[in-house]
């Protein structure tokens, strides 16, 4: 079976905090404000992944997060070159997954520093299922922990292991 794996260590979202620099549009210093929107732009082998800020007047920043490597050896190489200790977790691009005939993708929780719902942090961290899309493939099957059936709410630990069938 194609599958992926990522490995993620679950910390607490300091992503709002605003950034002092320079617009140039404003032509001054001013804070920029994370809008949580994420854009993965895919070059070749790489994904690059930028957080996208806006100044009080709307321009726009764009941050780059993070670079990661994408299906080498069918599997998914984090670059470390950018920091991942301060980088969010990577949204996961189930659909683009699909097109390329990923049927699963495995999820390593390495450490949890705070209480996460698996419902929750899968409908933060994959793009284009909701919420309630995520809960009932959870009560579908679909999405395991450790290999067994499981419920929404249930809260993570460090070595969970998340299976989310996509094929
Ligand atoms: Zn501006």
């Amino acid at each position: 079976m194609h599958t992926i794996e990522h490995t993620w260590v679950l910390r607490e979202n300091h992503e709002n905090q605003p950034v002092r620099r320079y617009c140039s549009n404003c032509g001054r210093t001013v804070l920029f404000f994370d809008t949580n929107i994420r854009r993965h732009n895919a070059n070749g082998k790489n994904i690059y992944r930028f957080a996208i800020y806006k100044c009080e007047k709307n321009h726009t920043w764009n941050e780059k997060l993070a670079i990661y490597k994408a299906f080498t050896d069918h599997r998914e190489v984090p670059d470390t070159e950018f920091g991942e200790e301060i980088a969010p977790l990577p949204i996961l691009p189930l659909l683009e997954y699909q097109e390329k005939g990923v049927q699963e993708v495995t999820i390593r929780i390495e450490s949890t520093e705070a209480r996460f719902r698996l419902d929750k942090l899968l409908s933060e961290q994959i793009e284009g299922w909701s919420r309630s899309q995520i809960a009932r493939k959870i009560k579908d099957g679909q999405i395991l922990l450790n290999e067994q059936e499981t419920k929404p709410s249930v809260v993570l630990s460090a070595a969970d292991i998340i299976q989310i069938r996509i094929g």
